[in-house]
């Protein structure tokens, strides 16, 4: 049985019906006593990032060939676990990457023009036409920290706009090729630099608050910030502050620390103008998720095949 615990394109699940009982149940993910239950019985899982696949959800799954995660960041994973119990993984690698560029340059583009600060404001009649003039992308230096291959593709859109781009990742060796689409730069130097700031990392221990007051308080002054990486790479309550000061122009925040943020957690952006949020969607589209949920599929079936 194939077990699918959150969305995943119609088409994609009909490819996996034809050979394999496909048990679907999009919100498993928020009942871990369900989730268990089910996946005893499971030889391949389905996954987005709400579904934990923890140590002990593992000791459920001694059916267990395979994992397909319908997305990238694998932080919701315990690979190591995965690993030691033999269980493949088959992260959707590249299927979303355009999705996630578009939505950078679509935000900087709108947040850069101050598109976001009117809304109150003409909702209550009032017509703020001095306030609200923006800036061209064009000329404009974007930032890219983590430099892989949502930044490449970002990086090559931002040029097709005439941005120049620059990139942080200590990680990609200088001789890569990808070096052609970005000047290398250290991370306080890029901050200083980028009128437009955009990351792209993995959650990890390095990268955990990677942006926090300091280095907001060392970009430069009326630039934006972009997080559709992961949320904890971002101090959320740091660039609430940085835009109510004045010291930023804006940010947009697709991913967040706890997501959801909850009441609690989405009062901290009350009030804070030129300010776009978004629930984590900034790689799913109607396009992307055709692709993600057939790639996986895909990667599935061979998987289960290969191990008949
Ligand atoms: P990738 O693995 O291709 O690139 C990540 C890059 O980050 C690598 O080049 C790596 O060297 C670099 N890196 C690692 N640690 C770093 C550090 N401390 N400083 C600077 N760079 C560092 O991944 P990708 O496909 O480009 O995706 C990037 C992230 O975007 C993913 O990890 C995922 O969490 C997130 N994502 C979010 C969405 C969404 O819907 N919001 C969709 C897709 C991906």
């Amino acid at each position: 049985m194939i077990l699918i615990t959150e969305f995943m394109d119609d088409a994609a699940i009909a490819a996996l019906r034809k050979y394999h009982d496909v048990v679907h149940i999009p919100d498993l993910a928020d009942n871990p006593d369900e989730l268990a239950r089910h996946v005893e019985s499971a030889s391949a899982l389905i996954v987005r990032n709400r579904t934990l696949v923890t140590e002990k959800l593992l000791l459920h799954a001694d059916r267990l060939e395979c994992i397909g995660r319908l997305g990238v960041g694998l932080d919701n994973i315990d690979l190591a676990a995965c690993r030691k119990k033999g269980v493949a993984v088959y992260p959707a690698t590249g299927a979303n990457d355009r999705s996630v560029a578009e939505y950078v340059i679509a935000a900087a583009m709108m947040l850069l023009r101050r598109a976001y600060s009117a809304n109150e404001t003409i909702i209550a009649g009032g017509w703020p036409r001095q306030n609200c003039v923006g800036s061209e992308i064009h000329g404009k230096t974007l930032g890219l920290i983590g430099f892989g291959s949502i930044g490449q593709l970002t990086a090559e859109m931002a040029g097709a706009l005439g941005m120049e781009a620059i990139a942080f990742d200590p990680h990609l060796p200088p001789n890569n090729d990808a070096w052609k689409l970005a000047a290398r730069r250290e991370l306080d130097v890029l901050l200083s630099e980028a009128d437009v700031i955009s990351l792209h990392v993995p959650l990890a221990p390095e990268t955990r608050n990677l942006i926090g007051a300091a280095e907001l308080a060392s970009m430069k002054s009326g630039s934006i910030l972009i997080n559709t990486s992961r949320g904890g790479t971002v101090d959320e309550d740091a660039v609430a502050d940085a835009i109510k000061s004045g010291k930023i122009l804006g940010a947009a925040l697709d991913v967040f620390g706890t997501e959801p943020p909850g009441r609690a957690g989405g009062a901290r952006f009350k009030g804070v103008p030129n300010l776009l949020l978004t629930p984590h969607i900034a790689g799913v589209t109607l396009e992307s998720n055709q692709r993600v949920s057939m790639l996986i599929a895909e990667k599935v079936l061979v998987h289960l095949k290969d191990c008949d």
